[in-house]
């Protein structure tokens, strides 16, 4: 019965934090300026195989 208090609490968590929003951490930039759609789809793809591999351990 105590696992399942532990996952209501992961659930509540935020998975990233929410300063990086603003900045692009793939060419350390506002993410106003310039155009970011290379960036964007770079990162989704890294989100996607970091995910992958989460699930893989
Ligand atoms: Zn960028």
């Amino acid at each position: 019965m105590t696992d399942q208090r532990r996952n209501l609490r992961l659930r509540g968590t935020p998975m990233r934090p929410l300063d990086l929003n603003f900045m692009c951490n793939r060419c350390n930039k506002l993410r106003a300026h310039g155009n970011h759609t290379k960036c964007s789809k770079l990162r989704q793809v890294e989100s996607v195989e970091r995910r992958a591999r989460e699930k893989g351990l």
